[in-house]
């Protein structure tokens, strides 16, 4: 049987398959692969022209969850230095162990900068989790999934992506898990999915984002049971719409 790509549907011989394709950006100690993704895909993610030639959508998210990682990694050390969080994007301030993140000035001002990285953000998200959904569980390939191939793979439409905040800054988190990251779909309990929604857990986030066709009702049915899973760990949910919405710097691990 001939390799079909899971984002663009294609067969080979009409595309090929020589590249590994990492689920998990590599640049984020993502290790996993996916054999369904093929060269042009594969290469589409890491290109910088889906943003003027700025940057890709897997420098989106490496921008974002490096800082995660480093924070994680420096979890049990006594002395921390801002100096550790180098961001193309972010400017990181500690003061009295707290963590605050702002937009670089030179990006600040620039029209539409904001909306921009946190749309290559979310379209992100959906990339690793399509590819590891499709690695972990062999599917992927329904037409209910189109969504997902139209906004992530051809930035067609736009979908609401839900974080979640948590109540306290304790969560569980294995041994190396932030030097590779693993992305979750049901380790914990108050993971809620259905038929048109799904959440992951990935370096301490909790997302949640439709993935497949959905109206209003749906949306909130979805949110409903979800926020009610969910009341003894987390505080709130909110639809990101700027980078800042996400607690990238794990500031609750601060929280007293
Ligand atoms: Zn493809």
């Amino acid at each position: 049987m001939n390799n079909k790509c899971l984002w663009c549907l294609e067969e080979e011989p009409k595309i090929t398959f020589n590249k590994k394709a990492h689920t998990i950006p590599k640049s984020l100690g993502g290790q996993n692969y996916n054999n369904n993704i093929c060269d042009n895909c594969n290469e589409y993610f890491g290109n910088r022209n889906c943003n003027n030639g700025k940057y890709s959508i897997e420098e989106a998210l490496k921008e974002a969850f490096n800082i995660s990682r480093k924070r994680l990694l420096n979890v049990g050390k006594t002395k921390r230095k801002v100096g550790d969080f180098k961001s193309k994007f972010f400017e990181i301030k500690q003061r009295k162990g707290k963590y605050r993140l702002t937009i670089k000035p030179t990006f600040q001002f620039k029209p539409g900068f904001q909306k921009d990285l946190c749309r290559s953000f979310k379209r992100g998200l959906y990339k690793m989790f399509f590819e590891e959904l499709n690695r972990q569980k062999k599917i992927g390939y329904e037409s209910k999934y189109d969504v997902i191939r139209q906004y992530a793979r051809f930035d067609k439409g736009e979908l609401p992506v839900l974080y979640f905040n948590r109540a306290y800054g304790i969560m569980m988190m294995f041994n190396r898990e932030a030097e590779t990251p693993i992305l979750y779909f049901d380790r914990m309990n108050y993971l809620h999915s259905n038929e048109k929604f799904s959440e992951i857990e990935f370096l301490g986030h909790v997302f949640g984002f439709p993935i497949s066709e959905f109206n209003e009702i749906d949306l909130k049915k979805y949110l409903g049971e979800s926020i009610k899973l969910k009341k003894r760990f987390f505080k709130d949910a909110v639809i990101i719409q700027k980078m800042t919405d996400v607690d990238i710097t794990l500031r609750i691990m601060n929280d007293k």
